[in-house]
């Protein structure tokens, strides 16, 4: 069992946070995060604002990318010898790994997941490669609920209604999505390219184009191996998700956009939803095994989903059903959540106090999600399991045959 990891991310004041004298308001100190809440005054008197000026939140890692000149200066290098090197080896071991971005629009989660040169997607982890390995890519794009493949041109209405089905043993995947071979890194950035373009032209206006939509990148890795002697394969899925921005969770934007903006809701605030619902579950269930186990971030607990329709069920109450299937998104990312794969969440914020709210409720948000815990198994491929069961049954008959 595994907890999801968390980390987070600042990204540098943009030039229009400067222009309007944005004041950096995030701190990290070690794996802590902490936010400063300006409109509250520390008053000599004792009656304070009810709320704490600081709050503080400890991940798995914390990156300062605010100002390459400051010593804790964390540079895509930095980043990726944690999390990529991670990714990388889980993924050689036949692990599925999902590493996603969550963040409000703009803050470094295009940069972080799918930017070239990037995190993931590395000149020196593609190229060459060795000829026991076989790399696939699929790119597609979740917007209104509707699945669109990235890397494939058709008639634009066909193309986004790909249906999402789930195999007994496989999970979730997405009916007839394209899959292409790459033997090179310049073809994994190529692909990426074409994908992002595509997102792109899809858009009605450029901003909407990675604000409203949430984009899947996977790279599929089968390894030859000898096991026994004999030739098997390990088989493992890279999921790098690049979200919608989280502003888009917050009901109050959706008002005025009834269709677009509640379908792009249902998956943020399904996540969410899927996201507390499985901490709740762990903490539950560790609760169990300690009463020492209700571990603070020096916040409140556990916060409510981000819609603020928290179910009100207590930490210590178990709920079974877990609304994977409520949008498409926590539906592809069922076994990425709560299932078998390592998962890896990357919050990225703005340190400027404009975006006090959002970054507070990413950062929670973020919080939430560590407690989730997943299995992790090792992938076996369908016909290699066979194999591995027929030799056993060989080894036990001919056991057989010499007791005879
Ligand atoms: P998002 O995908 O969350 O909307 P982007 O990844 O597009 O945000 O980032 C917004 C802008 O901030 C881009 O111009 C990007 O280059 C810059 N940026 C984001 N994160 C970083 C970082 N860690 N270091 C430097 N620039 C960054
Ligand atoms: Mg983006």
């Amino acid at each position: 069992m595994a907890n999801v990891r968390v980390a987070v991310r600042v990204r540098p004041l943009s030039k229009r946070e400067i222009k309007e004298g944005g004041r950096i308001i995030v701190e990290v100190d070690g794996n802590v995060a902490k936010i400063r809440n300006l409109k509250v005054d520390s008053r000599p008197d004792g009656f304070g604002d009810f709320r704490e000026k600081i709050v503080a939140f400890g991940f798995d890692y914390c990156y300062w990318s605010v100002n390459p000149e400051d010593p804790q200066y964390a540079s895509q290098d930095v980043v990726f010898q944690d999390l990529g090197t991670e990714v990388l080896s889980g993924a050689a071991k036949g692990y599925n790994i999902c590493l996603f971005a969550y963040g409000q629009t703009g803050s470094g989660k295009t940069y972080t997941m799918l930017g070239t040169p990037g995190l993931f997607i590395r000149e020196e982890d593609y190229a060459p490669l060795p000829s026991s390995c076989r790399i696939k890519v699929s790119f597609l794009e979740i917007y209104n609920e509707r699945v669109r493949d990235l890397l494939k041109q058709s008639d634009k209405k066909k193309s986004y209604s790909l249906r999402v089905r789930e195999h007994p043993e496989l999970g979730p995947y997405v009916q007839g999505l394209s899959q292409h071979v790459v033997t090179n890194y310049k073809q994994v950035i190529q692909l990426l390219e074409e994908g992002i373009a595509n997102r792109i032209t899809a858009a009605t206006h450029i901003h909407e184009a990675s604000s409203r939509s949430h984009a899947i990148f996977t790279i599929y890795y089968t390894q030859a191996v000898l096991e026994n002697n004999l030739p098997s394969e390990i088989a493992s899925k890279i999921n790098l998700v690049d979200l919608a921005g989280s502003e888009r969770a917050d009901p109050s934007y959706c008002k005025d956009r009834i269709t677009e903006g509640a379908n792009i809701n249902k998956s943020l605030v399904t996540l969410g939803i899927v996201i507390s619902t499985l901490a709740q579950n762990s903490q539950a269930f560790s609760s169990c095994q300690s009463l020492n186990s209700a571990a603070s971030d020096g916040d409140s607990g556990i916060p409510s989903s981000p819609s603020g329709t928290s179910s009100g069920a207590g930490p210590s109450r178990r709920q079974s059903y877990i609304p994977y299937r409520d949008s498409v998104l926590t539906w592809l990312l069922k076994d990425s959540l709560g299932g078998n794969s390592k998962t890896i969440m990357v919050a990225t914020v703005s340190p400027a106090h404009t975006s006090y709210s959002e970054t507070m409720s990413t950062l929670r948000y973020a919080s939430n999600a560590k407690h989730i815990i997943n299995k992790p198994r090792v992938n076996e491929d369908a016909n290699v399991k066979l194999i591995r069961e027929l030799r056993e049954e060989i080894r036990r008959l001919k056991a057989m045959l010499l007791n005879f």
